[in-house]
């Protein structure tokens, strides 16, 4: 991508105005930055520009790139599917988990994060439109593995998240219908990539995780 700082700014713009047409004001929409096969000289261009929020999909790329960057004051979020053997990494190194897609990884977590930290902000990944390649809870699965939030002082639940299939923003109305469902609602939905933010803005996203249209095509 020609420039960083014209695409950062466009696509925060773009989040701005999406956010003021909704009817009734909801407060900012948080940007994630989605930095997975991007180099850190990417996110440093970004950071520069004033953006914190990163989420990273591959824990060992992450690893890899967070101590180079140790200098700057971001905020990392794990947006990737969870091996149960990478909880205890993933609580130690990231302010932010969207993909708790189950008890166990819930559980582990809880537990795994150093209590003198400030409590990991966890979302619970939900599987809205039967979508078979990705993975998620469940919609029937959210009350309890809320619940498994709630037992760890260690872990703050923030809301739920969805990658519906491309095109079927309709994924993002029910993922906010759930959330009304629960008996306390949530105070975040993280839904909307690239292709699709602003309609998961208008229908009541407060993070939208953007990878592409922030950085160009990404290394592979
Ligand atoms: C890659 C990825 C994104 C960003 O996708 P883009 O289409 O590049 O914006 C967002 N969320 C998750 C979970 C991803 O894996």
């Amino acid at each position: 991508m020609g420039n960083p700082e014209s695409a950062y700014r466009g696509i925060v713009g773009r989040i701005a105005a999406a956010a003021e047409r909704r009817p009734e004001p909801a407060g900012e929409v948080r940007l994630v930055a989605v930095s997975k096969r991007q180099p850190v000289e990417a996110i440093r261009a970004l950071a520069e520009l004033g953006q914190r929020d990163f989420g990273e999909n591959y824990l060992q790329e992450a690893l890899d790139k967070q101590p180079e960057l140790a200098d700057l004051p971001l905020i990392w979020h794990f947006i990737g599917p969870i091996q149960s053997n990478k909880t205890r990494a993933i609580a130690a190194h990231f302010d932010w988990v969207h993909s708790v897609d189950r008890v166990k990884i819930a559980r582990r977590l809880g537990e795994q994060r150093d209590p003198s930290l400030p409590p990991l902000k966890v979302l619970i990944q939900v599987n809205v439109d039967g979508e078979e390649s990705k993975s998620g809870a469940d919609p029937t699965d959210v009350p309890a593995i809320a619940a498994a939030c709630a037992e760890s002082p260690a872990l703050e639940l923030r809301g739920l998240m969805c990658i519906p299939r491309p095109g079927n923003t309709t994924a993002f109305e029910q993922l906010a219908a759930l959330n009304r469902s629960l008996p306390e609602p949530l105070p975040d939905l993280s839904m909307g990539m690239s292709g699709d933010f602003e309609a998961a803005i208008a229908v009541g996203a407060t993070i939208v995780r953007v990878g592409t249209a922030l950085f160009g095509p990404r290394d592979s």
